[in-house]
């Protein structure tokens, strides 16, 4: 069970991550140096823009993160962070690490005007065997999702489950939250919702 969760605080949305998982009574702390992640047990890359981010990221910091994720440690990245982690980026193309099997496109949705607050999320049946465990998850779960200037998962490798999807005005549905091991990524940003304590609890197996 993870105890400390560390938040990649270089930019975007760690504070918010940093106030929820503090409401939860989960400890947390801001990581900025490699050196840090000796002290977690789960590390959260927030939303954000990713580009600035990649710009921030220190080649020591990047090696470390990227050793420790493919070593095992739980993952939590959302929006930015989901960009970060994947296999292609597009619309900008953009380096990544290649840590998901997943391609993204970015601003999939439009510019931050379009960004928007949808009770249309769903957990897919895969993304309910996941959630078996926290009884507080079933098909009749209201789930929130903030998108904002996010991006959208276009394909997912073989290794990758779906566990929420969104269904857009046609009814065709994308993926917002998948799994890779120990890697989640969700395209939305689970720390401006209420509903937020589900996804630490699923990413980091965590009792709060
Ligand atoms: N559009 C941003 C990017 O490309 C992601 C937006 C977000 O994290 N809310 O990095």
């Amino acid at each position: 069970m993870v105890k400390h969760i560390g938040i990649l605080a270089l930019q975007g949305d760690f504070q918010a991550h940093q106030e929820k998982l503090h409401e939860l009574g989960a400890k947390s702390l801001l990581i900025r140096e490699p050196y840090q992640l000796n002290a977690v047990e789960g590390l959260i890359i927030p939303g954000g823009e990713s580009t600035t981010m990649l710009k921030l990221l220190s080649l020591e910091l990047r090696e470390e993160l990227t050793k420790r994720i493919q070593v095992g440690l739980p993952v939590f990245a959302t929006c930015a962070g989901c960009i970060l982690l994947a296999k292609h980026v597009i619309e900008p193309e953009q380096e990544s690490f290649g840590l998901i099997d997943i391609d993204v496109r970015r601003n999939a949705y439009g510019r931050q005007v379009n960004s928007f607050i949808t009770s249309n999320l769903k957990w897919t049946d895969r993304g309910l065997q996941a959630t078996q465990h926290l009884n507080s998850v079933n098909n009749a779960t209201e789930l929130e999702g903030v998108f904002i200037r996010a991006p959208q998962i276009t394909r997912t490798g073989s290794e990758v489950d779906v566990l929420i999807e969104h269904k857009n005005e046609s009814n065709i549905p994308s993926p917002v939250l998948v799994r890779q091991k120990n890697i989640f990524a969700a395209t939305f940003h689970p720390e401006l919702s209420s509903n937020c304590k589900i996804f630490y609890q699923l990413a980091f197996d965590v009792r709060l």
